[in-house]
């Protein structure tokens, strides 16, 4: 293991020579500083691990020193031990109160000051290594709220995780009664192409699939796959004349792209459903709107749009 570094705080040379012999000795690393604004300066620049801090310094306050410490971001975990005068109840409670985390009475024992090292050290490891636990819970945490709402072929959104986004988005439209498009896509005989080049040649298509919509949408939309190839986009603010601009080039991107592992162009229909045109009183009906449309462009022959109408959904 490393030394451990301590910062010694002390301008009374002999005082100062002889602390540093003895926790050399002892198996830490030490830097001497002679004055308060060298010590801050030090402790700001290396990795100084305690602080022994004299009270009575010839530049600043040892408690004035400890304030700065604990102000500064970069210095604020490293214990503090303050060197007080012996018997002054007020010096070690201003000591404390500065932010020390122990104190020592002058002359000290060279005993005591290792053991009070030891101690100090101890509880900096072990807060260290509490904060690193926290840290790795933290990131497991957030790769499993990141895998719970993904999903994990297409690396788009998950039909729960959309679920919960057009809830939010639908209250907001009626409260502000502005627009919201909807729109289900399903890929046109997409079990051909499983057929004809396998199912992981499938699966990569859906990848570029669900690729190629997300790049037709803004940062405001979303889009999710609802089903094996079938994907849903909420377009938020987006009248249906302009859901139907989005959707044509949703048409035109996926039809002209050249799709890995298979010779056989790829088309997709889709159907809108908008708000207020429809009135709807759910998330659920706009969903629904938007997918008796899509079986409308199924059945008029696929690679094409069709808009809900209101008698449809009642
Ligand atoms: P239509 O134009 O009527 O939509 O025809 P279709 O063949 O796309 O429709 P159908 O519902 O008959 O078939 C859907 C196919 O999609 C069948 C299924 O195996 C395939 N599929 C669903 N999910 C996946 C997937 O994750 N990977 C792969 N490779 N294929 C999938
Ligand atoms: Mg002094
Ligand atoms: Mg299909
Ligand atoms: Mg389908």
């Amino acid at each position: 293991m490393a030394k451990a570094s301590i910062l010694l705080v002390e301008d009374d040379q002999l005082q100062a020579d002889k602390t540093k012999k003895y926790l050399e000795a002892n198996g830490y690393d030490v830097i001497l500083a002679e004055n308060g604004k060298s010590a801050l300066k030090i402790a700001k620049t290396e990795n100084i691990e305690l602080i022994l801090l004299d009270r009575i310094l010839p530049d600043m306050d040892g408690s004035e020193v400890c304030r700065w410490l604990r102000l500064n971001k970069d210095t604020r975990g490293i214990p503090i031990i303050m060197l007080t005068v012996k018997g002054s109840v007020l010096e070690k409670v201003d000591g404390l109160e500065a932010g020390a985390d122990d104190y020592l009475p002058k002359p000290y024992n060279e005993i005591e000051l290792n053991a009070r090292i030891y101690a100090s050290l101890r509880t900096k490891y072990l807060r260290d290594e509490l904060k690193e636990k926290n840290r790795q819970l933290e990131d497991v945490l957030s790769t499993v709220e990141i895998l719970a709402i993904t999903d994990s072929l297409t690396e788009i959104y998950n039909r729960r995780h959309f679920s919960l986004i057009i809830q939010k988005e639908f209250a907001r439209t009626l409260r502000y009664n502005s627009p919201l498009s909807c729109l289900m896509v399903d890929v046109d005989h997409f079990k051909d192409v499983n057929d004809n080049f396998g199912h992981s040649a499938g699966d990569i298509v859906l990848k570029e699939i669900a690729q190629n919509i997300k790049n037709c949408l803004r940062k405001i939309d979303t889009i999710a796959r609802w089903g094996g190839e079938e994907f849903v986009v909420l377009l938020p603010g987006t009248k249906k004349e302009d859901a139907f601009i989005v959707a044509s080039r949703i048409l035109r991107m996926v039809s002209d792209f050249n799709y890995t592992g298979i010779n056989q162009q790829i088309t997709v229909s889709i159907g809108i459903a908008t708000m207020p045109e429809l009135k709807v009183n759910s998330a659920e009906k706009l969903i629904d709107a938007s997918d008796i449309a899509l079986y409308k462009a199924k059945n008029k022959g696929r690679n094409r749009i069709e808009i809900a109408e209101q008698i449809e959904i009642k």
